[in-house]
């Protein structure tokens, strides 16, 4: 069954791709396993994927330690400070940076294990007040002073767009995402680039594609509905 959920995803992924004349390698699709148990996340590893994306610290270390060696975690949730010392160096991107006091604990904790860790900064581009991130407004800020951490290096924005019935009312926020990453990206600040816009997830992501995700983070639509309210 989830085989068959990933190839329906996988079509509309080089659909997408093919309706806005990108190429299918340009979007990561990133599997998103939160709350599913590890024999699910199994099954579609032994399909090919390699990137799974996961929203709680605890529950991320718990299936990194039991998953194949091989694989690229993602943390897209929201992430407190005294719990950076546990991802950093063993996550591939965080994507939800959206301090600077955040990021300056990423710094600390990289600088100790002598890395530089990857992040994007998270951007609540629709203001809602349910959810994280940046203001657009004060994202490019926000960059510049994040910047000047020697031991992290941005590389993109992130985005959750509103939960809506039609992906074509996300679409200007997509649009208005990629403009501020082109805006920043001519800042040309040190050590950041504009390479990743991580956005789109199940009820949006073709319409994130055709408007530039490089990532795309599929949760539903993979593993199918969440259940939060059996243990
Ligand atoms: C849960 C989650 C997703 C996946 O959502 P679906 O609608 O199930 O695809 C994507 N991004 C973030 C940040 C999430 O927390």
């Amino acid at each position: 069954m989830l085989k068959e959920n990933l190839m329906r995803v996988e079509e509309d992924i080089q659909h997408a791709c093919t309706k806005a004349g990108r190429d299918r390698a340009e979007v990561t699709l990133i599997a998103v396993s939160k709350t599913k148990p590890v024999e699910m996340l199994q099954e579609i590893y032994a399909e090919g994927i390699r990137v799974f994306g996961e929203n709680k610290v605890q529950e991320l270390c718990d299936k990194m330690d039991v998953m194949p060696q091989d694989i690229k975690w993602h943390m897209i949730g929201h992430l407190q400070r005294n719990k950076v010392k546990y991802i950093v160096g063993r996550v591939a991107l965080i994507h939800s940076v959206d301090t600077y006091r955040l990021a300056e604990e990423i710094n600390i904790q990289a600088k100790k294990k002598n890395i530089i860790m990857p992040i994007l900064v998270e951007v609540n581009i629709a203001e809602e007040a349910t959810k994280f991130g940046t203001s657009a407004e004060d994202a490019r800020l926000l960059v510049e002073e994040i910047s000047q951490l020697e031991n992290v290096a941005i590389k993109g924005l992130m985005t959750i767009a509103p939960n809506v019935a039609d992906p074509e009312e996300n679409r200007a926020y997509f649009r208005g995402i990629r403009q501020l990453s082109k805006e920043i990206e001519k800042a040309q600040m040190k050590n950041v680039s504009m390479e990743i816009l991580s956005m789109g997830m199940t009820g949006d992501y073709r319409v994130a594609i055709e408007e530039g995700a490089t990532m795309v983070r599929v949760g539903t639509g993979i593993f199918g509905e969440r259940n939060y309210h059996t243990t």
